[in-house]
C-alpha cells in the first residue's frame, strides 16, 4: 500500500500522489519568534518530522530538492510581528525598537533550534525568515490589487473576500456563517467584515518597509501573507529550475501544508485566498494536514491554569526522545492529553528498546512499520510493532535482524538517538535511577545523624543527595511538632 493522508481540503483519506516525484514539496508554518515554544508547538514539529522523514524514505535517491534529495521540506520563522514588537519593548527598553527585536527574534531562534533538535527533529531544507522575504509580498499585493482581488484603504491593503467564489472551502464555512458567527473587527475602512489584512502601517519607531498599491507610508505584512510568499518563492519560484515537465504544468502549487488544527482558520484559509486569486490556480497545495491539539493532564494548557510547559523546561527532566515517543503514542489527529505518567512509561519502552539493539548494525525497514506510517501516519500503530516478537528474537536465529529492524524503525521514527552510546545523559541518569526507597534510607539516616546532632553527616547526607537531583525540604508537623522530610526531583 502507497502513502495515504487525510486532507483537510476534501475531508478525507487520499492516495497521496505528489505533483513531481523528483521533487516531493511540503511546506509547514513555522514559529512567531517573542517566546519559549511550548510542548503543543512541538507537536506540529514532531509530526511533520516524522512525514518528512517517511517521505525521504519512500522518495529515496538523488533529485530536485535544493539539498539534492527528493523531498523539500520548508519552514519558515516569523519575526515580524506584534507580539514581537511588545515583548522587544517590554525586555530591552534602553535599545532602541530595531535592535530591541533583533535581541528577542535572535535569542529565541536560538532557543527554538536547540528545542527541536533536542526532539529528534531534522532541520528542514529551508527556513525562510519573513523579514528576508518582504519583497516577495509587496509583488504579491500589488498583483492582487491589480487582479482586482484586494485593495488599499486607509494604509492598509484589505483582501476582498467577496471576489473569491470558494473562500471557506478549507474550513468548510460560508462567508454569511463566518460573518453571522465572527467576532471579527469590524473596522470602518474594510467593504466585508471578513476581509483581512494583507498589509499594515507601521507606527512610527516600529519596524517597517515601503509600502505596495501607492501607499506612501511604511508598513509591514500580515501573517497570513508571510507563508503564501515564502512558499511561492522556495516550493516553486526557487525549485521551478529542477522540476519536471508534469512540475512545470501546474505552476505554483505544490504537494502538503501542514500546521496545527486552529490554523485552519483564518490563517491557512486565507493563505490559500491570497495564494489562488495572485496566482490564478485552481489549487495552493494538493494536501492539507492538520494535527489535533495537546492539553496537560486533562486541562486547556495556559499561563493562567499553570499548567503552561514549555519545550526547554520539559527537557530539563526528560530527555527529548522520551518527549518525543510520548507524542507519537498518540495519532496525530487525535487530541492528545499530555501527562507525566505517560512519560514514565515512554521512558521504561526506550529503554527496553534500546537494550535490543545496543550493538551498531546496517538498518533494515520493516514493512509493517512502513505501512502503518503509510497509512496517514499511524505512529501509535507503528510503535506497537516495536513490542512485537519479530523486534526482540534472541539467539543465534533471528537476534540480528531484531536488531536491524529496530534501528530502521527508530531511525524513521526519528527516535534513533536513543541507540548512541551513553543516552540518556547522566543528568537524566540520576534522576530516573533513584528511587524513592533509596531516598527514604537517606532520608532515615539524615534523620539518625540529626538526633545524634551529628550536623556534619546530616549534611553530608543532604549534599549527596542533592548531587543526585534530590532536594530535601524539612518542615514541623504542626499537630506533633515533629520535623517532617519531604523530597523533590531538582528541576
Ligand atoms: P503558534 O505559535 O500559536 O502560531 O503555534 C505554532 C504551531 O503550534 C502551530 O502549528 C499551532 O497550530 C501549533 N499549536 C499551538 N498550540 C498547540 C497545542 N496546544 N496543541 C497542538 N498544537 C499546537
Ligand atoms: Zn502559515
Amino acid at each position: 500500500m502507497g502513502l495515504r493522508l487525510y486532507n483537510t481540503l476534501t475531508r478525507t483519506k487520499q492516495d497521496f500522489v505528489p505533483i513531481d516525484p523528483g521533487n516531493v514539496r511540503m511546506y509547514v508554518c513555522g514559529p512567531t519568534v517573542y517566546d519559549f515554544a511550548h510542548i503543543g508547538n512541538a507537536r506540529p514539529l514532531i509530526v511533520f518530522d516524522v512525514l518528512y522523514r517517511l517521505l525521504r524514505h519512500l522518495y529515496p535517491g538523488e533529485g530536485g530538492a535544493p539539498d539534492g534529495s527528493r523531498v523539500t521540506y520548508v519552514r519558515n520563522i516569523t519575526d515580524v510581528d506584534d507580539k514581537i514588537n511588545a515583548r522587544a519593548a517590554r525586555d530591552y527598553p534602553d535599545l532602541p525598537l530595531n535592535e530591541a527585536i533583533r535581541e528577542v527574534t535572535s535569542r529565541t531562534e536560538a532557543q527554538f533550534h536547540a528545542d527541536v533538535a533536542a526532539l529528534g527533529c531534522l532541520p528542514p531544507t529551508v527556513e525562510p525568515r519573513a523579514t528576508d522575504h518582504i519583497a516577495e509580498m509587496r509583488t504579491m499585493i500589488d498583483d492582487l490589487v491589480d487582479k482586482g482581488f484586494a485593495y488599499p484603504a486607509e494604509e492598509h491593503v484589505l483582501f476582498d473576500v467577496a471576489k473569491m467564489p470558494d473562500y471557506g472551502k478549507l474550513s468548510n464555512r460560508s462567508l454569511d456563517d463566518m460573518i453571522a458567527g465572527a467576532r471579527v473587527e469590524v473596522a470602518p475602512y474594510k467593504k466585508n467584515p471578513m476581509d483581512f489584512v494583507l498589509w499594515k502601517p507601521s507606527k512610527p519607531g516600529e519596524p517597517g518597509w515601503p509600502s505596495p498599491a501607492g501607499i506612501a507610508e511604511p508598513g509591514r505584512p500580515g501573517w497570513h501573507l508571510e507563508c503564501s510568499a515564502m512558499s511561492d518563492k522556495w516550493l516553486w519560484e526557487e525549485a521551478k529550475p529542477t522540476l519536471s515537465d508534469a512540475g512545470l504544468a501546474r505552476p505554483h502549487e505544490f504537494d502538503i501544508h501542514g500546521g496545527g488544527i486552529d490554523l485552519v482558520f483564518p490563517h491557512h484559509e486565507n493563505e490559500i485566498a491570497q495564494s489562488r486569486c495572485a496566482h490564478g490556480t485552481d489549487v495552493m497545495a494538493n494536501y492539507w494536514l492538520h494535527n489535533g491539539f495537546l492539553q496537560v493532564e486533562g486541562e486547556k494548557m495556559a499561563k493562567s491554569a499553570g499548567n503552561f510547559v514549555t519545550i526547554r523546561e520539559l527537557l530539563k527532566d526528560w530527555p527529548g526522545e522520551v518527549i518525543r515517543l510520548n507524542m507519537l503514542k498518540t495519532h496525530y489527529r487525535q487530541p492528545i492529553d499530555w501527562t507525566l505518567k505517560d512519560l514514565e512509561a515512554a521512558q521504561r519502552t526506550l529503554d527496553k528498546w534500546r537494550e535490543v539493539a545496543i550493538s551498531p548494525c546496517e538498518a533494515e525497514y520493516s514493512a509493517e512499520v512502513i505501512t502503518a506510517l503509510s497509512d496517514d501516519l499511524n505512529t501509535p500503530k507503528a510503535t506497537s510493532f516495536l513490542h512485537g516478537p519479530e523486534f526482540h528474537k534472541r539467539g543465534t536465529d533471528g537476534q540480528q535482524r531484531a536488531e536491524a529492524l529496530m534501528h530502521g524503525a527508530l531511525a524513521l521514527l526519528g527516535l534513533d538517538a536513543v541507540l548512541r552510546e551513553g543516552w540518556p545523559d547522566e543528568k537524566y541518569r540520576k534522576k530516573i535511577e533513584v528511587s524513592p526507597g533509596v531516598i527514604h534510607t537517606f532520608i532515615e539516616a539524615r534523620a539518625a545523624a540529626r538526633a545524634e546532632k551529628n550536623w556534619a553527616e546530616a549534611d553530608r547526607i543532604r549534599d549527596e543527595l542533592d548531587a543526585m537531583g534530590i532536594a530535601l525540604k524539612d518542615a514541623k508537623d504542626p499537630e506533633t511538632g515533629e520535623l517532617v522530610t519531604t523530597w523533590e526531583v531538582k528541576r
